[in-house]
């Protein structure tokens, strides 16, 4: 067994530290060096050296980024691209022809589904949304013959539904199409998609892969090679690919991905035990939680359930808008999976475009993603936000 081969069959944080990267030939460099460069010296015409010959194709910092991806989903391999939306729109143009058909959650994330509706569905592609906690509702939706794709989130955003990766990964098969997963609000960490049955695992590696808020990023991991060689060609053909600095990030921020979660969730699990007793709160939204309806699903598939917390404000919407705008440890911003905390409100913010459309989501929720910071001022922050 090869060194990195020996490190690939490692436990999950000995792979975040050391998968596809050895220390450098030359210095001994611990850490991959952010190649800044577009090109590579040839040793004669063709004889390129490693396989690197121009950027876009491949890059030191970004191969060892895609290493590392590929290890920690337990796949073949991995491609990184300039965010998590280059990625999905990569992968669709890469497994999908005009005339196709996807399905696709009804909660998916804003801009997926502005990805499906606006831009590939004028492309030629249909989609049809179905609930991901429902196998019945996705079984429905698929077209035989058409569709090719069957689009998974799980946990979604922001009502944290769950969808069954191995029962959806039967549903797709059989119909001929693969199944697609979003890990992005799980992380590598928590749960690994293609160990369940899914052919392609999504990240947008903006959240809890970079993990500091400092980069835009995305990934694709998949386990068949033939899947592998068409994504790989259209990621070069189409060019969305994470630069050298990017890739540097993201690849610093998987180091630490396990200790980070394990506090995301210890946080949060906090948080979630001191909203669920508080009068101001109507209704706690969390996959832990026995009474969420996919508890059992996320209990099996799921290490732990993650940063991410909901809840309803008893006073309704100016209540939840006065209880965003007082949190001081907790900034009011969109995005989530950074160390810090944030809060923000759905209805006016991350999902204001789905206004007035089946995907509406609650005026009285507020979302939290819960940081890696002192639970006790976290929960002293809230208690004060909510007056
Ligand atoms: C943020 C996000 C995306 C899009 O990724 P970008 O890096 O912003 O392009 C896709 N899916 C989920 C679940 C996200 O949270």
């Amino acid at each position: 067994m090869s060194t990195q081969e020996h490190r690939n069959k490692s436990g999950f944080e000995t792979r975040a530290i050391h998968a596809g990267y050895e220390p450098d030939e030359a210095t001994g460099a611990v850490i991959p060096p952010i190649y800044a460069t577009s090109t590579y010296k040839q040793d004669g015409v063709g004889g390129l050296r490693g396989g690197y010959e121009y950027s876009r194709s491949a890059n030191p910092t970004r191969t060892a980024l895609e290493g590392v991806l590929a290890a920690l989903e337990e796949g073949e391999r991995g491609f990184a691209f300039a965010s998590g939306l280059a990625a999905e729109d990569t992968l669709v143009r890469s497994l999908c022809r005009p005339g196709d058909h996807v399905v696709v959650p009804d909660d998916a994330y804003g801009g997926t589904y502005r990805l499906f509706e606006k831009v590939e569905r004028a492309w030629g592609l249909e989609n049809s949304p179905a609930a991901v906690s429902d196998v019945d509702a996705v079984r429905a939706a698929i077209r035989p013959g058409q569709t090719k794709l069957v689009w998974l989130e799980t946990p979604t955003n922001p009502l944290l539904n769950v969808g069954d990766i191995e029962a959806l990964a039967g549903v797709a098969h059989e119909a001929g199409a693969l199944l697609v997963v979003d890990n992005t609000f799980a992380s590598s960490y928590l749960q690994q998609p293609l160990t369940l049955g899914a052919d392609v695992v999504v990240h947008s590696t903006t959240k809890y892969a970079g993990g500091h808020s400092d980069v835009v990023g995305g990934a694709l991991v998949v386990r068949d090679l033939d899947v592998a060689d068409t994504i790989g060609f259209h990621q070069n053909s189409i060019g969305a690919v994470a630069g050298p600095f990017d890739s540097f990030l993201v690849h610093r921020g998987l180091k630490t991905l396990g200790v980070r979660m394990d506090r995301h969730c210890d946080n949060a699990e906090k948080v979630v035990e001191f909203l669920t007793g508080h009068p101001k709160v109507a209704q706690v939204i969390y996959p832990g939680l026995e009474e969420h309806p996919g508890h059992a699903v996320a209990s099996r598939q799921m290490k732990r359930y993650g940063g991410i917390v909901s809840f309803r404000v008893a006073q309704g919407e100016q209540a939840a808008l006065d209880a965003c705008a007082r949190a001081e440890v907790f900034t009011l911003g969109e995005s989530l999976g950074g160390v810090e905390s944030l809060i923000e409100h759905p209805g006016r913010m991350t999902h204001a475009s789905v206004a007035g459309t089946e995907l509406e989501v609650p005026a009285d929720l507020v979302r939290l993603s819960v940081g890696i910071e002192t639970a006790d001022d976290l929960i002293a922050d809230l208690d004060r936000a909510l007056g």
